[in-house]
């Protein structure tokens, strides 16, 4: 769904104007690809751009052309504010209502008067900006963000810092390439990405195999606590904020645990509860196959919302709490999970 005429957009970056890039709160890799692709992008036709993240992101992703340029709404909130204040257009990438950049910064972006463009893939689009590219199909913003350079007629100019960015995310949404959003058009624009300068073995190397050595410790904890519940074709992991801590937890180190308990032959809904005190939340990732919706399931229950097969959510109960009131839910959704 394209809401706003591409020829405008054309027009107003015709000239060069005050930019300003937000990625969701806890930027991920299609996250911060898109954020840092677009933003280099948009440097090299001379607007001054900046990409304001609402907070920090996992080191696997630190190593991405610009991320020394990325500004962070939790650390420095006046310079934040500034670079919004003064914005013609702000980009808001990789997620659908302004909360999911975090209350403050969102209230920000809502009062601003620059022109908004929000660029996504996530289910249930809010509708606050002047022009919005939302395809629940996509399989990454990374891939809308190339869809949308080819909009304004502008491949050519994509150099490898572009295609480093964009190839990352396509990459970490994908799940490497397996996930049933990863269409042919994905491939062929991974395909172009490489050829304009994406090293991907590369890529992999620095996203996949950096794994610290408690990290991968942090692992076998959560393997250790995996529970499965053969008749609801579900599997769950927990992770207490006392594990973290043993395992000297880092931002990233949880990021695609859940995915383990997807693994299991059989199973079909897999979720990770990851207590975190200091925000007295229990943080919920939930993955499914085929056509049970975690969407559904984490709005209903959870908080949250995101795609059908990938989703997020919070819980304001104590751990135990959490996972005994998900095991009390799930009778509900016995038919949907047994198909
Ligand atoms: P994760 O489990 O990795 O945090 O999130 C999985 C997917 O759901 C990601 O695409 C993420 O952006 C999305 N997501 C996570 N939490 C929320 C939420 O609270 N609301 C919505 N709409 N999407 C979410
Ligand atoms: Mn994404």
């Amino acid at each position: 769904m394209i809401k706003g005429q591409i020829k405008d957009i054309i027009q107003i970056l015709s000239s060069s104007k005050h930019i300003v890039i937000v990625p969701h709160k806890n930027p991920d890799g299609d996250a911060m690809g898109s954020s840092l692709g677009l933003y280099h992008f948009l440097k090299y036709k001379n607007h001054l751009v900046h990409v304001v993240a609402p907070n920090s992101y996992a080191d696997f992703l630190k190593w991405l052309p610009g991320d020394d340029m990325v500004l962070n709404f939790e650390q420095q909130p006046e310079t934040c504010q500034e670079k919004i204040e003064h914005a013609d257009i702000i980009f808001t990438l990789d997620f659908n209502a302004l909360h999911r950049a975090g209350d403050e910064l969102g209230r920000t972006i809502q009062a601003s008067k620059a022109l908004k463009i929000m660029i996504d893939h996530h289910q249930q689009p809010d509708d606050y900006a002047a022009f919005m590219y939302s395809d629940v199909k996509m399989s990454s913003t990374c891939e809308m963000i190339y869809n949308f350079i080819e909009m304004l007629e502008e491949a050519d100019l994509i150099n490898p810092e572009i295609a480093t960015c964009l190839y990352t995310g396509i990459m970490t949404d994908t799940g490497s390439f397996r996930f049933p959003s990863t269409t042919s058009r994905t491939h062929r624009v991974t395909a172009d990405l490489i050829e304009k300068g994406a090293v991907n073995h590369q890529i992999h190397n620095a996203v996949y195999d950096t794994n610290s050595y408690t990290r991968l410790q942090l692992l076998g904890r959560a393997m250790q606590n995996l529970e499965v519940l053969p008749e609801y074709r579900t599997a769950y992991i927990t992770l207490s904020q006392e594990e973290l801590d043993t395992f000297r937890f880092k931002k990233g180190d949880t990021e695609g645990l859940v995915n383990y308990a997807l693994s299991l032959k059989g199973i079909i809904f897999a979720v990770i509860f990851i207590e975190n005190r200091q925000d007295s939340i229990i943080k919920i990732s939930l993955r499914s196959k085929g056509q049970f919706s975690v969407n559904e399931f984490s709005r209903a229950h959870f908080n949250g919302g995101g795609h059908t097969n990938a989703a997020g959510g919070r819980s304001y109960l104590p751990l135990q709490n959490t996972v005994d009131k998900f095991i009390s839910i799930l009778p509900e959704y016995k038919e949907e999970l047994s198909q």
